[in-house]
């Protein structure tokens, strides 16, 4: 049976798990580590051929050019804990290192199963708990994750991380249930692909070549015109295609594509021009022009080649060389400069390395690991889209997301503690403060209604659509495309927004500076409008709301506040009016500002932000279970705030 709590969960007995289990353990915190494999570390016991390449000897400049997908995003965890910072902590825990050919760091006993034992011997000392049990799900309420439920029960915690791994060599208990539960809890998980793996090729030539290894070849790969891969190398062949270092690179760099759509190529004479290999060509064939084709190129071909470029190149393999005819000669010279493959999959996720994709690295803050969309949920290694060549570079990546992810969820419990310590708040069992959610579409007297209602009930007001305005505005001011959905979270940071209250009126603050005047354009709504469809702008902004909300009496106004924000509120209204009602409001509203204004285009620009409002996956706007209707369309201001209040009263008893 399982221990009924532990501050974290760890989730996964791989390098990330033990490596963020450990730190956070150093860091004070009670961890469990749950893993559902016979015997934990599997996955790194047989990498290396049972060596462990743990790491790369590299600098950051070389670390990062190794790396395919996600490097933005690990530029802190691995500037915090990279190759050297990984070389101290295994030497640290007694395992002596060594550093091979491609700068490749291995345990000088080349044994996985040292560095291996290390961890674990280390967890034990830290206190880390280990149990044999599959975590089926992680359950969170109010955003917050409360416990994980694994087969014999639940678990309570007050965080998790969240280090299943990937899909590859399911045998050793990577079967990428991760990406299941971090996909319940709202994560975005892209499609996941075998990588660094062989690839199954048309030609059935390959099998005639099958243990043949080339040195020094050219592998090109083309998607229409854009070149996806040319580099000079190792590869060999197999029974089913290809394989070697060029060819792992390649399958990490293809991965996800239609195999259909790639023009793949060798040139097994990368350092000869078309022209200088006609000479030698000649050169040879005069030498040799009394012998049969097919006993001519042994100079320039391994043997288990021959007999494919011969069949390949159409010419009588019992012709005399000196009969070749130039166009013959030809044909030859451009099958070795470019002999054709034709790459119909990849050796499948039992071969594969590691995985290309998973859960987007756009919702998970680069300096903790830490969700943008559920508190207490951290995520590292394989599981994270985020992916490297060999050589050491993904377990590289399993250390670094492990250190950041286990020192973040050890902090965030010491900060979670001193709050609910100082500040028992909304929704944590302490005192609840008042809160009146008021959401709505655009142009139904939400701030009006909820201003008045506010000041009347002696709450305070806010208004969340500022928040939403002050990154659309932050979005223009920068020249970020508003549909950029990686600018835009660069962009948040570097973004600070605040909410303070000047004489009674909420004033918005963009990185300290009072906006509140210029949100306030058509321009800038669109663009909040736009920008409020994004997961990680939500998440951002949703602490700030919610803390608010702790530690006040609120009528907060809003799209998702009784859904989303407050689910706990005591009053949800949800404000409406027709759209024609709304756009004559603010067509109205317009004019008596002095601002130019049409109508129609007015009531254009609503239904837009309307449909943006109501059709987004995340948060859109909608009545919630409990939430009561509010029509405006036939009332006046007076009436509506009267009839707010009557419900707020009746809903919240005061
Ligand atoms: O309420 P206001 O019109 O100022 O909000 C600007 C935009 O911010 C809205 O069109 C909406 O898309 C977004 N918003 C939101 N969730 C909120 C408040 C505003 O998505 N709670």
């Amino acid at each position: 049976m399982a221990a009924k709590r532990a501050d974290i969960v760890v989730i996964g007995g791989g390098p990330a798990g033990y490596t963020a289990a450990i730190f956070a353990a150093r860091s004070g915190a009670d961890v469990l580590l749950a893993d559902k494999a016979r015997r934990p570390l599997m996955k790194l016991r047989i990498s290396g051929k049972g060596r462990c390449n743990l790491t790369n000897n590299c600098t950051d400049e070389e670390f990062f050019d190794n790396i395919f997908r996600g490097g933005r995003f690990l530029r802190s965890a691995e500037s915090r804990f990279g190759p050297h910072d990984i070389m101290d902590f295994v030497q640290g825990l007694g395992v002596p290192l060594k550093t091979e050919r491609g700068r490749r760091v291995f345990p000088v006993s080349d044994r996985a199963d040292d560095v291996a034992q290390a961890l674990i011997d280390e967890a034990k000392r830290c206190g880390v708990r280990v149990i044999r049990e599959e975590v089926k799900d992680i359950e969170q309420n109010d955003g917050e994750v409360t416990s994980v439920m694994t087969t014999s029960g639940r678990i309570g915690c007050s965080a998790a991380v969240l280090a299943t791994g990937g899909r590859s060599y399911p045998a050793t208990g990577s079967t990428g249930d991760g990406y299941a539960m971090a996909s319940r809890l709202g994560h975005s998980v892209s499609g996941t692909y075998p990588a660094l793996v062989s690839l199954t090729c048309r030609e059935e030539w390959c099998a005639q070549a099958e243990g043949l290894s080339l040195r020094n070849v050219k592998l090109t790969c083309r998607k229409k015109k854009k070149v996806l891969f040319s580099e000079q190398g190792e590869m060999l062949f197999t029974s089913k295609g290809i394989s070697g270092p060029l060819v792992l690179t390649l399958s990490s760099l293809i991965a996800g594509e239609d195999p259909e759509s790639l023009d793949t190529w060798i040139d097994l004479k990368p350092s000869l021009d078309a022209q200088t290999l006609d000479k030698r060509l000649l050169r040879d064939m005069q030498e040799m022009s009394n012998r049969a084709f097919k006993n001519s190129l042994g100079e320039l071909l391994p043997k288990s080649l021959i007999p494919v470029i011969v069949e390949l190149s159409g010419i009588d393999p019992e012709k005399k060389v000196n009969g070749i005819t130039a166009a013959e000669r030809n044909k030859l010279r451009e099958l070795l400069k470019h002999l054709p493959l034709t790459v119909t999959g990849t050796g499948g996720w039992n071969e594969a390395i590691v995985t290309a994709g998973g859960v987007s690295t756009r919702e998970v803050d680069p300096r903790t690991m830490g969700s943008r969309l559920v508190r207490g949920l951290y995520l590292a290694g394989e599981i994270l889209d985020a992916d490297g060549a060999t050589g050491g570079y993904n377990l590289t990546i399993a250390f670094s997301t492990g250190h950041a992810a286990g020192i973040a969820a050890a902090e965030y419990l010491k900060e979670k503690e001193n709050t609910e310590a100082k500040d028992p708040g909304y929704g944590t069992g302490g005192r609840s403060m008042n809160a009146i959610a008021i959401d709505g579409p655009a142009g139904a007297g939400k701030s009006s209604i909820a201003k008045a209602a506010a000041k009347e009930l002696g709450f305070i007001y806010v208004d969340t659509g500022a928040l939403y305005r002050a990154i659309g505005l932050s979005a223009l001011r920068n020249g970020i495309d508003i549909q950029d959905r990686e600018g835009i979270n660069r962009l948040l940071e570097v973004t600070k927004v605040d909410l303070g209250y000047v004489d009674g009126e909420q004033r918005v603050f963009l990185n300290g500076d009072d906006v509140s005047g210029q949100i306030r354009t058509e321009e800038v709504s669109m663009a909040a409008s736009a920008v409020s469809a994004q997961p990680e702008v939500r998440a951002f902004l949703l602490d700030l709301q919610r803390d608010l909300a702790r530690k006040n009496d609120v009528v907060m106004d809003g799209r998702d506040i009784g859904t989303v924000v407050l689910p706990e509120a005591g009053c949800k209204i949800f404000l409406t009016a027709s759209a024609e009602e709304r756009a004559m409001r603010r067509y109205k509203q317009l004019l008596e500002k002095g601002e130019k204004a049409d109508y129609e285009a007015v009531l254009e620009d609503l239904r837009k932000r309307d449909y943006n409002d109501t059709h987004r996956e995340i948060a859109p706007l909608k009545l919630a279970d409990d939430g009561i209707e509010i029509d405006t369309t036939e009332l006046d201001l007076e009436g509506s705030i009267r009839k707010v209040i009557e419900t707020a009263k009746e809903k919240l008893g005061i």
